[in-house]
């Protein structure tokens, strides 16, 4: 429900509202805006009868919110959100690129490809840590030692950093070195993990998982706000379809519907989503063209050798001459690339 005050509302009139509605059972997310203050009041609404509150003053009405998600919402909240990682904003008027190896590897491997992704004009670093592999028997990452490799690189190239947490033991440990953390699409519905992570207060970068729909996306974004953190952004990162000439299929229609349905930001992975170095391209400018909020690229300076994802990770120089290519297609759409 939306409780919409009127424009002259006062401070202490949207608190006594708050007030009331917390006495009646209800969490209450209060969104300033410009003109008028609306109260996004989550709960059940037969605890709520018509007078309780719109006989309040500065009440102007009640909306119910009509989608199962509330607080990621549009109808709650209208303009973007802007997530801020380590001082770069994601979402609003700018596109924004993430880039880095699929997993930390060593500090020699780490750093040159921080430093190459930097200068062909990426804002944020990724590199995993934890990696949650299909086999056992692959690398699984450097855990800590990793993640304070990418602190180290972070410092020193001048770049935040993304990185995933597979496990809710290990999400105080990764909130401490990162800028923000990555929820992975095979850990999309994992509850408890999307409450501990979103109790840090930091960014969460929520992967959309394999097979789930645009909904249940956005039910787990869900989450992450009721936990009071409303730092999310979605990345779309390709989804099991019959089609095997790719790793998955980039769903870019829900880019769309994503940005008309919530006022977070939403990014795309065209790396994970095709499996093949040589869709990314095409499909990273398809992304903004679509709307994209931004980009998540693995960038790895020798991919042969890459222990986890080299088909798909870029070539520094090759990645260059993308970031190159993005620019226009950005300005095309009324956007920059920042
Ligand atoms: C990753 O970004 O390294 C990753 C494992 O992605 P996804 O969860 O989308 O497969
Ligand atoms: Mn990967």
């Amino acid at each position: 429900m939306i409780i919409v005050m009127k424009e002259k509302a006062t401070r202490e009139q949207i608190d006594a509202v708050c007030k009331r509605l917390v006495e009646l059972g209800f969490k209450t997310h209060p969104i300033f805006g410009q003109e008028k203050t609306v109260i996004g009041a989550i709960g059940d609404k037969k605890a709520l009868s018509s007078e309780a509150i719109i006989n309040l003053q500065g009440v102007e009405k009640i909306v119910p919110i009509m989608k199962p998600y509330k607080l990621v919402s549009k109808e709650l909240k209208d303009t973007p959100t802007i997530v801020r990682v380590g001082g770069v904003p994601v979402g609003g008027h700018g596109v924004v690129v993430m880039a880095g190896p699929c997993a930390v590897e060593n500090e020699e491997q780490l750093l040159i490809a921080a430093k190459a992704v930097k200068a062909a004009g990426a804002k944020i670093l990724r590199g995993g840590a934890f990696k949650p592999r299909t086999s056992p028997y692959s690398f699984q990452g450097l855990e800590e030692e990793g993640l304070k490799l990418l602190a180290r690189v972070r410092d020193e190239v001048g770049l935040p950093f993304v990185t995933e947490v597979v496990d809710t033991r290990e999400v105080s440990t990764v909130a401490d070195y990162a800028d923000a953390i990555q929820i992975g699409a095979r850990n999309m519905q994992n509850f408890c993990l999307l409450k501990e992570a979103g109790a840090t207060g930091k960014p969460i970068l929520l992967k959309r998982g394999l097979s789930a729909t645009v909904e249940e996306w956005l039910m787990a974004a869900e989450y992450i706000l009721d936990s009071g953190n409303s730092n999310v952004i979605l990345c779309e990162r390709g989804i099991r379809t019959f089609e095997t000439a790719s790793r998955f299929t980039l769903d870019l229609s829900a880019v769309a519907i994503v940005r008309e349905n919530t006022h977070l930001p939403v990014i795309v992975d065209p790396s994970h989503a095709t499996g093949n170095w040589r869709l990314v391209s095409p499909l990273a400018k398809a992304a903004i063209a679509a709307g994209a909020d931004g980009l998540i690229i693995e960038v790895h300076p020798d991919p042969v050798r890459a222990l986890c994802d080299g088909p798909q990770s870029l070539h520094p120089e090759t990645f260059e001459y993308l970031m190159t290519d993005l620019d226009p297609v950005a300005t095309a759409v009324g956007r920059t690339l920042t």
